[in-house]
């Protein structure tokens, strides 16, 4: 029990640790001060709260949102840990009681907020107490450079230099920028450091873009695919917060909303019914999810694309927390581009707007890339250039339904030579390059251009007469995606390093089909293979389809794991925590797979440590006889 390993056992029921966390407990419980740099769902928690567990003494875990001290505190207590919060929205006579509690060292874990150090008399109680440990949660918030900024966190270092004796200080955030690593570092103050950062893969998600025709009957499709799958969709307005919501709703999906323009009471009542499985699909706006620790959201779907993939990754990586298989989703549609394009150039600052358009052109690729989804992003934040196809995504999945472009990128390619060689140099975006191929303008102030340089007296003037303007804009982001092309900084094209040894090469290029592109009028027929293989080629479908196929012997009963669901909701109501402090899904799983019918088996459950087995043990086993009874009334003996 007095080991690291020991209480990773019987607090929280885990065999094993994950990549990074003994090192970082191994170095705090040797006095070191640690900054640790992992994903989201990496499982930061664990890190510092085995270490506050053995090393006596109170540890003070500085947290900035209430609802995340409150998810925190509930779990360690429902695994018998005595954590405790101190936050603006407790009365006095709770906080004197939590105060003397700690006083008494009877409180291992003691999470406040940062504001609270504003208070000489707060700074005061902590002198006098045996503070073994100062912890900083969501340590990006002390950085200028990190994405949300709290001049709050700025009293952190100067309240630990306060203290009679220094303890050991560890920060942990998820971004990963050595700026703002450099930043926390310094901010508070930290004592040459063991920092530790694990990548930024997370294996159990899996990524994939669709380019739906429509996306409500994807959307549609796919919650009731799933109806009791906890899912998050993003939206990038609150007028499509709000329609989305309401068509799923008149369809049948207990779906609840969240945005800035609803007022606190309804925000607060529908993220609550998100959070307690009460409503199964949050539609949202990028306002929620800060603080959320949901740990079972099954998929997050992107109904808009967001504006970079700092964003994209940061939405998405809100499914599967827990480490068991989530979809992440995004549906592109060409609308989404030019909103974001159009709020970017009303910015002032010129420096803001050039970054926002290399970010949002970062974004374009993704959506339009056809390797690997996974290796994309990692490798946009600097990781995994050595990586191979990751068989995980839905690019690596689907490589059977690629088509092929080449005459078309042939003809936009020497399309953006002959304008460029036309006109002394001179760049031009991908509009007026469509418009040229087409040999019709559009827009009055493209037909001016065209008309004063000449352009439709170039040899690629008219040649794609019959592909319409958005396909082959399409196209054009596939071939910058792929590295064909290029967009500078005004978004104007030119070639790169590829293009030539492309054009004399005559190599063949696939791009993955979407519902749109068709190679002419003539040709447009109907998309028999979008049919075929259904909406979805998604992790999640696969799990399922697997469980199915092995049949009435199924690995996995979704029967009983609806049982264990409702049982588990029924008792998360009644202590009042969100069903997943109880137990996660992933343990969910692993009891409907192992069937523990004894203590023994039952412990051995990934997610059952000692105290959640004596308080939910019995009764989780008894929902697994009775089912087991109900399959095979016959092996009863
Ligand atoms: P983070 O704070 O890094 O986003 P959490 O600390 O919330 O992640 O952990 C995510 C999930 O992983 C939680 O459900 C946690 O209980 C679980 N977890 C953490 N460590 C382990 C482990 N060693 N084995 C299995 N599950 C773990
Ligand atoms: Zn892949």
């Amino acid at each position: 029990m007095h080991t690291p390993r020991g209480v990773l056992k019987n607090v929280f029921g885990y065999d094993s640790f994950r990549r990074g966390q003994e090192e970082i407990i191994n170095e705090m419980l040797s006095g070191r001060d640690v900054l640790g740099v992992m994903p989201t769902g990496a499982g930061k928690s664990v890190c510092y709260q085995i270490p506050a567990i053995l090393s006596g003494g109170v540890s003070i875990v500085i947290s900035p949102l209430i609802s995340l001290m409150k998810d925190q505190v509930d779990a360690l207590r429902s695994s018998g840990v005595n954590a405790a919060a101190i936050n603006s929205a407790m009365d006095w006579n709770d906080v004197r009681s939590v105060l003397r509690s700690a006083r008494a060292g009877k409180t291992p874990l003691l999470y406040i907020a940062p504001e609270r150090l504003d208070g000489e008399g707060f700074r005061e109680f902590l002198s006098s107490l045996d503070v073994s440990l100062v912890v900083i949660d969501e340590a990006h918030c002390v950085s200028h450079w990190g994405h949300d900024f709290r001049p709050s966190y700025l009293a952190i270092a100067p309240a630990i230099d306060s203290l009679p004796k220094r303890p050991a200080v560890a920060a942990f955030t998820a971004t990963a920028t050595e700026e703002v690593k450099t930043d926390i570092i310094k901010q508070l103050a930290m004592n040459s450091p063991f920092v530790l950062t694990t990548g930024f893969d997370r294996e159990n998600l899996f990524f994939q873009v669709e380019h739906p025709g429509e996306k409500m009957s994807f959307l549609l499709a796919y919650a009731k695919n799933f109806p009791d799958m906890p899912g998050i969709v993003y939206c990038s307005t609150r007028k499509n917060t709000e329609s989305v919501c309401q068509k799923l709703v008149a369809s049948g999906v207990k779906a609840v909303r969240y945005h800035a323009g609803l007022n606190d009471v309804d925000r607060l009542t529908n993220q609550e019914d998100f959070i307690y499985d009460r409503a199964t699909v949050m539609v949202a706006t990028n306002a929620f999810g800060m603080g959320i620790d949901k740990s079972n959201v099954r998929y997050v779907i992107h109904y808009n694309m967001p504006g970079s993939i700092d964003s994209y990754y940061q939405e998405a990586g809100r499914a599967g927390r827990d480490g068991s298989p989530a979809d992440c989703i995004l549906l592109y549609g060409g609308e989404d581009k030019a909103t974001i394009t159009y709020l970017i150039s009303q910015g002032e600052d010129k420096n803001t707007k050039e970054t926002a358009f290399r970010k949002l052109r970062q974004m374009i690729g993704y959506c339009h890339t056809s390797g690997c989804l996974r290796r994309h992003i990692l490798n946009y934040f600097g990781e995994g250039s050595s990586r191979g196809e990751c068989g995980n995504c839905g690019n690596c999945r689907s490589v059977a339904e690629r088509h092929d472009i080449t005459i078309e990128a042939q003809k936009i390619m020497s399309c953006v030579y002959r304008a460029e060689e036309k006109t002394g140099g001179k760049k031009y975006g991908s509009q007026i390059i469509a418009d040229i191929l087409r040999g019709h303008c559009s827009n009055a102030s493209r037909r001016e251009q065209v008309m004063r340089f000449g352009l439709d007296t170039i040899s690629t003037w008219g040649i794609m007469k019959d592909t319409a303007a958005r396909d082959i804009t399409y196209i054009i982001d596939f071939l910058v995606a792929e590295g064909y092309l290029m967009f500078n900084e005004f978004g104007a094209l030119s070639f790169t390093e590829r293009s030539l040894p492309f054009l004399k090469s005559r190599t063949r290029l696939l791009m993955r089909r979407h519902e749109s592109v068709q190679k002419s009028k003539s040709e447009r027929v109907p998309d028999k293979t979008a049919e075929k293989r259904g909406f979805f080629s998604g992790g999640l479908i696969e799990i399922f389809r697997k469980a199915r196929a092995i049949g009435k012997r199924a690995v996995f009963s979704e029967e009983l794991f609806e049982t264990l669901r409702k049982m588990r909701r029924e008792l998360a109501a009644s202590e009042g925590v969100p069903p997943y402090v109880v137990f996660s899904d992933k343990t969910l799983q692993a009891m409907c797979e192992a069937l523990p019918s004894d203590e023994d088996e039952m412990l051995s459950i990934s997610g059952v440590g000692r105290v959640k087995f004596e308080k939910y043990g019995h009764k989780f086993m008894d929902a697994i006889r009775e089912w087991r009874e109900k399959q095979n009334p016959a092996d009863e003996a």
